[in-house]
């Protein structure tokens, strides 16, 4: 019997968590950011300016949502180019009587101790906490392996990656989940600029239906992958400890796991791919590239 990490009934709906308005340093307006992503099919956006949470329900409707959100930081270590940026979407959907963005209170943060405050913060304000883009803030992973309290990574993101190549973070994040740290993997825009900025990486959520409650539970459960262009439709493991993925055309699927290394099927037109573990293994995720180079990133499937 196959076991899928997505729900079983349910619709895909797609979304970037991470954009930056004029409200901090972002060029577009909320209204502008709203419209573009609207428009090129997205169902649900947040908009998480630095160090300020804000919540926009006119710009929620039956077909879009844009989820109450922030991106919170620490200052750099004295003489160090190393902090940490979280974007936190908040759980519960916030009364709707706030429209206007609620500054958070922001302090000088210089040590991992503060690090750890910062996701503890955020998760008694009741915000699913990603770490993000772990390369550009020039993240150790020896002080990443201390934190706790978050509920994702970002494995790409759009604008460090365009801007100066820290956008990938594949190995850091396998290297926190071969030490046993348990989180889902997000991409995202984090655009700053236009549509240079834009449209990059994002995550697709299976939830019954388009609400702030169905896809905040769903991204809690996993029941979503990251890309960067192609598809995955379903993804899961059999009884027999087989790993299995459906996905749109591609030219490679990976199964990457630790200790041991994990397998690799390419081909032309790959729309399938399967391993069988042999019980080893601590986690097993999956990354399908097209023709182009993209990436769907699966969330992994913790073993141990
Ligand atoms: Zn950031
Ligand atoms: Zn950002």
């Amino acid at each position: 019997m196959k076991h899928s990490v997505f729900i079983d009934n349910g619709n895909w709906y797609k979304g970037n968590l991470h954009i930056h308005t004029t409200l901090s340093d972002g060029k577009l307006t909320p209204a502008k950011r709203v419209q573009a992503y609207k428009d090129r099919g997205y169902s649900f956006i947040a908009m998480t300016d630095h160090n300020l949470f804000a919540s926009y329900p006119e710009y929620c409707s039956d077909d879009f949502l844009v989820l109450p959100a922030t991106e919170r930081n620490t200052s750099r270590f004295p003489g160090s180019y190393e902090h940490i940026h979280v974007v936190g979407v908040s759980r519960p959907a916030v009364p709707e009587k706030v429209t206007r963005p609620q500054p958070l209170p922001f302090k000088e943060q210089g040590n991992e101790t503060d690090w750890q405050n910062l996701l503890s913060d955020m998760k008694a304000d009741d915000q699913i906490a990603v770490i993000a883009h772990p390369v550009w803030t020039r993240m150790s992973i020896d002080r990443l392996l201390t934190l706790s309290d978050y509920t994702g990574m970002e494995i790409y993101n759009t604008t460090c990656e365009r801007t100066s190549y820290t956008g990938r973070s594949d190995y850091i994040v396998d290297a926190c989940l071969r030490e046993g740290k348990k989180f889902f993997i997000f991409a995202s825009d984090d655009c700053h600029e236009g549509e240079n900025e834009m449209f990059g990486g994002w995550i697709c959520v299976k939830a019954p239906k388009l609400s702030h409650e169905d896809i905040i539970r769903q991204i809690g459960a996993g029941s979503f992958y990251a890309s960067t262009g192609p598809q995955i439709y379903d993804f899961g493991m059999d009884d027999d400890k087989t790993v299995y993925i459906n996905c749109s055309p591609c030219v490679s699927v990976n199964f990457i796991t630790y200790e041991k290394l994990g397998y690799s099927v390419t081909g032309e037109n790959l729309t399938s791919g399967s391993y069988r573990l042999d019980g080893s293994e601590t986690f097993v995720r999956c990354e399908c590239v097209d023709k182009y180079g993209k990436i769907a990133y699966t969330n992994p499937i913790f073993l141990k």
